[in-house]
């Protein structure tokens, strides 16, 4: 079956086939953070699914070429490394690294490349693009020194959020406060230096500024992927004005369609709002792990429901996607014992079949079919928890052999490379394997409360202990 996804610009499922003749390779674009603060868990909604959607696609055999910018010049930065008294890169190279960090704990793959606003070879290419713009009559040189879109030239501009140019006048969403602009509409290419910048500046053409946040993205996609993507991604926030305007200036330059699908997730919420930094109702990461939630339980918590339905963040829910994880956790761990058993490996052939080289299973056709139907993840983990509950079934009635559970962990490696939700096998550190040990000689001397004792003490320390029908097992809480 075909992947199809909802694209924005059509409002409409659409099976996914990328540009290339060879039908393999795939260019995706992907908007990355704004450095000026820790992104919040509300950003990371936005490239979990990005990340989700990369894997599905390489899972189906698909060669993605990913690209996500830093934006690492705007009003925010700048006002940021103004107030901490530090030069701009010093003040978002913290930030930078504080994301990368957090793409690790999140284990999110990494894009091919991380372009930055600031490299000389990207504003380079900013630069050339509005040069184009301006020989074309689409862009314009206002009083104010800074060069606009000129919006009334595109006539396209609008179809990707599907409002009339008039509209705009009436939403609001524009500032009307800058008067020297042709349209309420038209926003700005370059930013002409004011005193506000300080020692931020490069200089162009059109006099001494910075680039607008819209042409950043125009310039490094094209710069990286070329001027046509099969995927672009962004929250719904970003469809406008910002995806407009990426449409808009690259399509103004190239004369050529942008972008063949656009696809964008709907908001991480909190008591029915948006999660954003503007409103101070935001957790970072870093929240989240220091209440002891690992970064797969985050992973999982963000990722479970269907990136187009609004998500409500709450800590029930992390509690939810941490016996989610228990449970995964539980399986695979019997099914290593069972594999390792070889006395079982004449057990009777069974109900539910296990993978087999020659055919597809039942369960493995049912995760990789849901998530071909516009990355249906609730439809990927109803398949993956029947096989849990069945196989769970089978191994309870003595039914499955050695071989039948080396399938299913087969099975399993294939499905946990697009959920990326394992267990951490790293092996306990000492002090830690030590005081589990000891919680199982409580445990077996009866000393409930010294069990209990030796609980808190590794939960303290950031793992935590369980006691299954396999005996106890220690999971790490906070961290990766
Ligand atoms: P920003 O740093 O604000 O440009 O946002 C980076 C990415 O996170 C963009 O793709 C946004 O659309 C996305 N985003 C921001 N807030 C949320 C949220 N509450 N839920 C989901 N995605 C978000
Ligand atoms: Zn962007």
């Amino acid at each position: 079956m075909a992947v199809r996804l909802f694209n924005t610009y059509s409002r409409a499922l659409e099976e996914f086939r990328p540009l290339d003749p060879t039908g393999r390779e795939v260019k995706m674009y992907t908007c990355g953070p704004t450095v000026y603060s820790h992104a919040h868990i509300g950003n990371f909604r936005a490239y979990l699914f990005e990340d989700l959607l990369q894997r599905h696609l390489e899972g189906r055999g698909f060669d993605v070429r990913r690209v996500m910018n830093i934006t690492d010049v705007d009003d925010k930065t700048i006002r940021g490394s103004r107030e901490a008294d530090v030069p701009l890169a010093e003040f978002t190279s913290q930030f930078k690294k504080a994301f990368f960090d957090d793409l690790d704990t999140l284990r999110i793959k990494r894009a091919d490349s991380f372009p930055e606003a600031t490299d000389p070879r990207e504003i380079a290419k900013m630069i050339e693009m509005i040069g184009t713009l301006m020989e074309r009559g689409l862009a314009y040189q206002a009083e104010d020194k800074s060069i606009y879109f000129r919006i009334n030239k595109f006539p396209d501009y609008g179809k990707l959020a599907h409002f009339d140019l008039e509209e705009l006048r009436s939403t609001g969403r524009v500032k009307s406060d800058e008067y020297d602009k042709e349209h309420i509409g038209d926003f700005a290419l370059w930013k002409a230096w004011d005193e506000a910048d300080g020692p931020v500046k490069w200089s162009s053409p059109w006099g001494a500024g910075r680039p607008g946040w819209h042409i950043e993205c125009s310039a490094m996609a094209t710069q990286l992927l070329g001027d046509q993507l099969d995927i672009h991604c962004g929250g719904v926030d970003n469809i406008f004005p910002h995806h407009e305007a990426e449409i808009a200036q690259t399509e103004g330059c190239t004369g050529k369609k942008f972008v063949r699908c656009w696809l964008h997730c709907a908001h991480l919420m909190v008591e029915g709002q948006k999660m954003a930094k503007s409103l101070g109702n935001f957790y970072t990461l870093r929240d989240v792990l220091a209440k002891g939630y690992s970064g797969r339980e985050v992973r999982y918590a963000l990722m479970r429901v269907h990136y187009r339905a609004p998500l409500n963040f709450t800590w029930e829910g992390m509690e939810e996607a941490r016996q989610a994880l228990g449970r995964i956790d539980d399986w695979v761990e019997r099914l290593r014992v069972e594999a390792s058993d070889t006395n079982k490996s004449k057990a009777p052939s069974s109900k539910l079949q296990a993978p087999e080289k020659h055919q597809a299973p039942k369960a493995e056709s049912g995760f990789r079919q849901a998530l071909d139907d516009d990355l249906n993840i609730s439809g990927a983990l109803g398949a993956l928890f029947e096989t849990i509950r069945e196989t769970n079934r089978q191994m309870d009635a003595g039914e499955t052999g050695a071989e039948e559970a080396k399938s299913w962990l087969e099975w399993w490696k294939g499905v946990d490379g697009v959920l990326q939700i394992s267990g951490d096998e790293a092996e306990l550190p000492a002090e830690i394997a030590e005081l589990a040990e000891a919680r199982v000689q409580a445990r077996l001397a009866k000393d409930w409360r010294k069990s209990d004792e030796l609980r808190d003490v590794l939960a303290a320390r950031g793992w935590e202990a369980r006691d299954t029908k396999d005996g106890q097992k220690i999971t790490r809480r906070g961290g990766a």
